[in-house]
């Protein structure tokens, strides 16, 4: 028998991304191909890429300019490009990069075995179209090889709401939801595999529109998959929370007291700059619902510094507003220039003032952050244990709330739910007791 073919993918950026790259080993696992961890023994090498923020493309770039030299030792190595900077760039990756054999986007991967084909000619491939036939149709059931305890799930993908700052519903196109009977179908499989807890994603979740009870609905049909012990979702929009989203949050036992929910600035100026068509107010409004739905949900933001005309008063309603609502955890980032977006017109802010406001505004939220770990000691938890630790006889989980949580416990855990109490805190994680 002859030897499987290699496929390294290397991915960047979000959650997102990270699915499709599983989606689309799976696509060429029906090639014959097998994934390796290193490009050096591999067939073929896939860059599944982000444009959130700038220098995406240029690093994207200089990476494949490292990965000639595996092309020069093996001239049969084929090189692709995948996801929003394949679908930003197009055919300009191929003029600036010829040794790419591949240009894929989002939306297209699900052709990524016939553009095999093509390319093993010795033909170049292209497709960044946003196809009429639906990718998550024609990619087959997933593998049913075991799987880790934890796995993300797309059931939405694109954006109508283009922020003035965001790049997304040009890479990703317009708002698409998968139908919730395909969802909860690869919930099943996904569950068969080993899987315990998932992460429903999409670049607007809670805009899921597929089941007639919107994103709230489907969480209450993966309620009863049996064997599914835990549900999360990310990332939502503020005006996308409706009611009976709320409501889950207070009566759905599998659905995790854990909510990343961006507010971007606490400045109502900004915020209509940025088209985000919500308030500061509405948006503390909003929060005080959920919290009052489920008291000791552990909530997370994106925070935007430094957005064109943002004064020192805006940046402190952006301060005020931390303040205020108090994260467990946090994403700030200073504005990235994306050109073709309403922003990029504007007159941007000097560096140094970008870069005073980002390290005022991360010192607030890591005080948060550590008062949110620090109070978790002494407290009991439910760990779902995905791995073993550093050190012999320890395991590692995530809380209900997302923390990472270590203990010393049997390696039988694995997979499995258990209460821990929480005796130490350190900068990223909980150190657990396992309770009999
Ligand atoms: N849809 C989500 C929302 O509206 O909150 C966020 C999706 S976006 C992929 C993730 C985060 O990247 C955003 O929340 C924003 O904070 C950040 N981001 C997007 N464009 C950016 C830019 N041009 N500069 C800096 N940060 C950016
Ligand atoms: Fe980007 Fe999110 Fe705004 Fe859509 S809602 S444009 S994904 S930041």
């Amino acid at each position: 028998m002859s030897e499987p073919k290699k496929l390294y993918i290397k991915t960047y950026g979000c959650q997102m991304n990270v699915y499709d790259s599983e989606r689309m080993a799976e696509a060429l696992g029906g090639k014959g191909y097998v994934e390796t961890k290193t490009p050096d023994d591999a067939d073929m090498i896939l860059l599944n890429t982000c444009h959130i923020r700038e220098k995406a493309a240029e690093k994207v770039y200089s990476e494949l300019g490292r990965m000639k030299a595996f092309k020069v030792e093996k001239p049969d190595l084929k090189i692709g490009v995948a996801g929003c900077v394949a679908q930003a760039e197009g055919e300009e990756i191929m003029r600036r990069a010829p040794m790419v054999d591949l240009v894929v986007g989002p939306q297209s991967y699900h052709r990524l075995p016939a553009m095999d084909d093509a390319v093993q000619t010795g033909a170049k491939a292209l497709d960044t179209d946003f196809p009429e036939d639906d990718k998550f149709a024609t990619l087959k059931g997933r593998s049913k090889g075991k799987r880790a305890p934890t796995a993300f799930l797309t059931v939405q993908e694109g954006c109508d709401k283009f922020c003035a700052f965001c790049v997304v519903p040009y890479t990703r196109g317009s708002e698409v939801s998968r139908p919730a009977d395909r969802i909860i179908r690869e919930a099943q499989e996904l569950v068969e595999a080993g899987v315990r807890e998932i992460t429903l994603l999409g670049q607007n979740v809670n805009a899921y529109h597929g089941h007639d009870g919107g994103l709230a609905g489907l969480i209450w049909e993966l309620d009863k998959v049996d064997g599914l012990e835990r549900i999360r979702f990310t990332t939502s929009h503020p005006n996308d929370m409706d009611d009976a989203l709320i409501d889950a949050h207070g009566t759905c036992e599998k659905l995790m007291p854990y909510l990343h929910l961006p507010v971007q600035s606490g400045s109502n100026r900004i915020l209509k700059a940025m088209n985000r068509k919500h308030t500061a107010e509405g948006y503390v409004r909003l929060i005080e619902r959920i919290r009052a739905a489920r008291p000791d949900l552990l909530l997370s933001g994106d925070f935007i510094v430094g957005f064109p005309g943002e004064t020192e008063e805006d940046f402190e309603d952006t301060m005020q507003l931390v303040r205020d609502v108090h994260y467990g955890q946090a994403y700030s980032f200073k504005y990235s220039t994306r050109p073709g977006t309403p922003a990029a017109e504007k007159p941007q802010l000097p560096e140094d003032v970008m870069n005073d406001r980002l390290q005022r505004l991360q010192g607030l939220l890591r005080e948060q952050q550590q008062a949110t770990q620090a109070s978790m000691i002494g407290r009991e938890v439910k760990v779902l244990f995905e791995k073993a630790g550093r050190e012999a006889g320890q395991m590692i989980g995530k809380s209900e709330y997302l923390h990472a949580v270590y203990a010393e416990a049997p390696a039988d855990v694995l997979g499995t739910v258990r209460r821990v109490k929480i005796v130490d805190d350190s900068a990223n994680s909980l150190k657990g007791q396992l309770i009999a």
